[in-house]
């Protein structure tokens, strides 16, 4: 019998790729989303590409205990891949109590469940963004993590910690170590920390949608090229780099999607060496903001409006991966070229306009 992954957040961008690159693997895939941030569209992209009309589909809230504890009864779940987040670092730094309510209470109600039906395996999508500004890059899975730099961005850091610990605590803990206490079931945990995940499906019948104006550059680019945006804004040309524009580590949705398939199948093979195990998930190669745009213009055969602008606050210089670890532990690195995602993203767009989007 197949081995069932709960996706939380699985009708959204990361998770709808996650979702056909599970499928695709020979595992059964529950999604559950509550559609805050999406609609339907990439949860029937995911039934297309994959030609399976049976994925169930949950419309849940995992704040909602009840709900996630109905989820756990009704299907049984080998793994969860917990994606059910707000992930706008701007509005989080308006709306922190919505923030921390939403990103943290999810999440705990996730790993109540799974501690409470008997143990489960439990995949975090952390994010770069826990290392903050550091001038030793690459960043390994031992840099330091540093101070948050927004609400966001320390729910990430909370839902780490709070895996570790009750991975911890879920090993040892039983009725020997508190009496009186329930025994729970062991919950083994994988923290995915992500670069800057870009791109799309080569069907282009997934990617991303950004409601309203884009935070993040490569839909900004897209939508300029495609009219809906006058012109793009490059925050800051004065950077210490080679051209002056910030330093990032771009990852491709497929590849990053691969990812969490290899981390998956590391835990449910029994294959982990601790129970509480963290990776970069990113190419290793830092591109700069003008690379990836005259990139963008040369692959897609495009002129693109833009204009250089002052920083934009919060943003770290340079930051890229040192994804070995994923290599050696998981045997995953990433395959896709700069050319291919970018391509990708001009595809989805392209998609999402003849479809008036
Ligand atoms: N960026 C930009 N113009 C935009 C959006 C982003 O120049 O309209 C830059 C941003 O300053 C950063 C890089 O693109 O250097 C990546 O930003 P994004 O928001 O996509 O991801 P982040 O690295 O902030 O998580």
């Amino acid at each position: 019998m197949a081995k069932r992954v709960l996706v939380s957040g699985g009708a959204g961008y990361i998770g709808s790729h996650v979702s056909v690159e599970l499928i695709q693997a020979g595992y059964d895939v529950v999604v559950a989303d509550n559609m805050s941030n999406c609609d339907m569209t990439c949860f029937e992209g995911v039934k297309k590409i994959t030609g399976r009309n049976d994925i169930p589909f949950e419309k849940i809230d995992c704040c909602d205990y009840e709900s996630v504890d109905k989820l756990f009864t009704d299907f049984r779940i080998d793994a969860v891949i917990h994606f059910a987040a707000f992930k706008a670092v701007g509005e989080s730094v308006a709306e922190p109590v919505k923030y921390y309510k939403n990103n943290l209470m999810s999440f705990l109600n996730i790993l109540d469940a799974a501690k409470s039906h008997g143990g489960c395996n439990v995949l975090f999508s952390s994010s770069a963004t826990v290392y903050g500004e550091t001038d030793k890059l690459p960043v390994t899975e031992q840099s330091e993590r540093q101070p948050a730099t927004s609400p966001y961005g320390n729910t990430k850091q909370i839902c780490e910690d709070i895996l570790r610990d009750t991975v911890k605590a879920t090993a040892v803990y039983g009725d020997e170590v508190m009496p009186g206490l329930d025994r729970q079931g062991p919950v083994k945990g994988i923290a995915l920390r992500y670069f800057n995940p870009i791109g799309a499906h080569p069907s282009a019948l997934i990617g991303e949608l950004p409601r309203g104006v884009p935070n993040n550059l490569v839909p900004y680019i897209t939508q300029t090229a495609a009219g809906k945006r006058e012109c793009l804004s490059i925050f800051g040309n004065d950077y210490p780099t080679p051209d002056g524009t910030c330093l990032r580590d771009y990852i491709d949705i497929v590849d990053l999607a691969k990812a969490h398939v290899a981390a998956v199948s590391r835990m449910l093979d029994g294959k982990m060496e601790e129970d509480y195990e963290i990776y970069n998930i990113g190419t290793g190669r830092p591109v700069s903001v003008l690379e990836l745009v005259t990139t963008f213009e040369k692959v897609n055969g495009l002129k693109l409006n833009y204009k250089f602008a002052p920083r934009r606050a919060g943003d770290v210089t340079a930051i890229w991966a040192d994804p070995s670890l994923a290599e050696k532990k998981l045997g995953w690195k990433a395959g896709r070229t700069i050319d291919q995602t970018l391509e990708s993203a001009w595809k989805w767009e392209c998609h999402l306009k003849e479809t008036s989007r």
